[in-house]
């Protein structure tokens, strides 16, 4: 059994992948010939397919690498284009068409490209080969040819004819031999003709001994000899040909030739000339079989040292780590999952009920400056009736204001939001900010939990605080702390007014802001006109500012009133409720806080810390295509390279576990041999 070839072709797809080394290619067949000689026809029939383009202006364009995987037991034929992605092909025709397509995109200007095509072919009709098919010579210029044409196509042959690989010269019997300009070129690259099998079509256009002189040629002798055949399938009608051959035209081409050459005496067994497409094909296949054994070693060698030069600059470079696309973005999963550990212990129970109270504490002040601070009366409200509509009215609606302000998606929003800015920032640390579709997959990760916790979380939380919408309860320690915390706040906004008074002295200048401070005042409810004279001399800009600082130091003294009052005997009580609104407010924003966070902490927080690093590791690990990892890696150029050259390193390793295999299976068959 011929494994070898098998084998060899293996390795060869393995060294492919490690990019093109001219020491690690391994011998195959070329097949060169000029056009018309029936080159096509020969390949066509070794394989039992009609798949090369054909047409009277198709040139060959590109060479072909063609590799034929013989598969035993097989019920299907088809090719694989393994550059363009399209999978398996049966059918021979779609095969052709693409050949065809890949042709013509080479411009006419470029006239013949360099880049081959690579095509694949299983079939259990086929032997295991490689054969490259190349343009076909051309002798005669037709016209619209360019004429630089011939030239291109000399030379790219040239590449291809040399060692190792093995020359299939095809010749048209009906045309001088001395013509060939395949014969020619393999001459000049294998003058003994070592390499070199001559085959010789058309046989059943000369006469038996014409054809069988040729054959035995001596003018220009080759070591490995020539074969005729008549490579060409009897014209059939296509539904005839299928019932004959089922599909594969190489048997009908054999019998073909078998009628032709049977029984004349010319080419008998006695005769010494080689004939037929069957025969060719054993030779193709002992040919390519005991050239490759015979480069065994030197490959071996080859990869041997290519190897040790990869691992050395391994080691130099990376110092042996192991680095691959997936342990890649598993330490980058990993690293995003242990800070988000570290921030969840970070933001928990208490930096949630913190940050809500914050912003509860602003929609207090906003709420008291509303219905308090800005009015007029204020300073009647401790000495007004317990029964007064107008203080009673105003406490109620501020205390409405700030039950009813929907707590449940105020909270909610701010605890979602917070999140989203913070995981944002987590992955902005990794290096997943590089890659759009990680960053993207992190953030919708993100979205989908708390999109999916949103409203029941609101909705829970805004149930739990409907009691408060029409009764609070307040013991007195809440009322105490309450009160505490809102001379706090009262000074902390008398702070912040006084600032702000500060920063307009300093830009007016402190006498000048005072003057124009008091001509406002002096102009006390009269309207201000647009002329000069009502604006003392003053600019507008100016005035504007003079305004605002009298607003300003108006709520500062309210400031200062209030919290007097709040420090006051009349606020010890909590029955004084009514007298102490900034007290009270207080209290309720502690209420809703504490229940909102008891409900976001269970419902939403702890959800999104459970289901976060799972969503994580299904959308990042799980449900990335081996492309999108690649691609992944592949962003940061450092561990693009790092990656390569592990992947070279180990495939020259398989190469070479898989050719050390071969050497030994080779010299196992050897002994057994020679014991015979
Ligand atoms: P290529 O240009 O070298 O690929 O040649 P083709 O395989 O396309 O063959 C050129 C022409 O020769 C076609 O018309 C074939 O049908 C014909 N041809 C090929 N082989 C034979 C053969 O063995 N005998 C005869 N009579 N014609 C053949």
């Amino acid at each position: 059994i011929m494994v070898l070839t098998r084998k060899m072709i293996e390795i060869r797809n393995i060294l492919q992948r490690v990019g093109k080394s001219d020491s690690l290619q391994l011998p195959s067949i070329v097949v060169i010939g000029s056009q018309s000689s029936g080159k096509s026809s020969v390949l066509e029939a070794i394989v039992g397919h009609e798949f090369l383009p054909k047409g009277n202006n198709m040139v060959t364009r590109r060479p072909i690498e063609l590799t034929l995987v013989h598969t035993p037991g097989a019920t299907v034929e088809y090719g694989e284009f393994p550059a363009l992605g399209l999978g398996r092909i049966t059918d021979f025709g779609q095969i052709q068409r693409t050949l065809t397509d890949l042709n013509m995109a080479v411009s006419d200007a470029q006239c013949v490209s360099d880049d081959p095509i690579q095509l694949i072919i299983y079939s259990p009709m086929v032997p295991d080969l490689s054969l490259i098919d190349l343009p076909g010579y051309i002798q005669v210029e037709s016209v619209g040819q360019p004429p630089e044409l011939r030239e291109k196509i000399s030379k790219l042959c040239d590449k291809y004819i040399r060692s190792p690989n093995i020359i299939l010269a095809v010749c048209a019997a009906d045309v001088d031999l001395a013509n060939s300009p395949a014969l020619r070129a393999s001459r000049i690259v294998d003058p003994l003709g070592l390499r070199t099998i001559g085959v010789v079509t058309k046989m059943d256009l000369v006469s038996p001994e014409r054809g069988a002189a040729i054959l035995r040629d001596n003018q220009y002798p080759l070591h490995l000899g020539y074969i005729g055949v008549v490579a060409q399938a009897p014209s059939l009608s296509q539904g005839l040909r299928q019932r004959l051959t089922g599909g594969n035209i190489s048997g009908i081409i054999a019998q073909n030739e078998k009628s032709f050459f049977d029984g004349r005496r010319e080419f008998d067994t006695g005769s010494g000339v080689k004939t037929g497409t069957v025969e060719l094909r054993r030779t193709l296949m002992h040919v390519l079989e005991s050239s490759m054994s015979s480069s065994l070693e030197s490959i071996s060698n080859a990869i041997t040292q290519e190897l040790e030069e990869v691992s050395y600059k391994f080691k130099v470079l990376y110092n042996d780590r192991e680095l691959t696309a997936e342990s890649y973005l598993a330490e980058n999963v990993d690293a995003l999952k242990q800070r988000f550990k570290e921030f969840s212990a970070r933001f928990g129970k208490p930096q949630v009920a913190a940050m809500l109270k914050t912003d509860l504490d602003q929609r207090v002040l906003n709420i008291l400056a509303e219905h308090y601070w800005d009015d007029k009366t204020l300073a009647s409200l401790s000495n007004a009736s317990p029964d007064d509509k107008h203080w009673q009215h105003h406490f109620d609606a501020s205390s409405l204001a700030l039950t009813r302000l929907g707590v449940g998606r105020v909270a909610t929003d701010l605890v979602v939001n917070a999140l989203s800015s913070k995981m944002q920032r987590l992955a902005d640390e990794t290096d997943f900010r590089h890659n759009h579709f990680a960053s993207n997959h992190i953030q919708s990760a993100v979205q989908n939990i708390l999109r999916s916790r949103y409203h029941s979380t609101a909705d829970q939380v805004e149930n739990c605080v409907k009691p408060f919408k029409y009764e609070v309860e307040v013991d007195d320690r809440e009322w105490n702390v309450g009160k505490e915390r809102a001379v706090v706040l009262l000074k902390e906004e008398a702070a912040r007014v006084e600032a702000a008074i500060t920063e307009l002295k300093k830009s007016v200048g402190s006498k000048r802001l005072g003057q124009v401070m008091s001509f406002l005042k002096e102009q006390g409810a009269k309207e201000v006109q647009a002329n000069e004279q009502d604006m003392g001399g003053y600019s507008g800009a100016l005035l504007q500012k003079g305004n605002y600082a009298n607003y300003l130091q108006t709520r500062a003294d309210v400031l200062k009133m209030r919290i007097m009052a709040l420090k006051s005997k009349q606020c010890r009580s909590k029955e004084n409720q009514m007298y102490c609104p900034e007290a009270f407010l207080n209290v309720v924003a502690d209420k809703l806080a504490a229940t909102a966070v008891l409900f976001i902490n269970v419902e939403l927080l702890t959800e999104f810390y459970y289901q976060f690093p799972r969503e994580l590791e299904n959308r990042l690990v799980r449900n990335l295509t081996p492309d999108q990892i690649q691609a992944f890696a592949r962003e940061d150029k450092e561990v693009k390279a790092h990656i390569e050259m592990q992947e070279k390193k180990e495939l020259l390793q398989l190469a070479l576990d898989k050719i050390e295999s071969v050497i030994l299976l080779e010299k196992t068959s050897k002994m057994q041999q020679e014991q015979r």
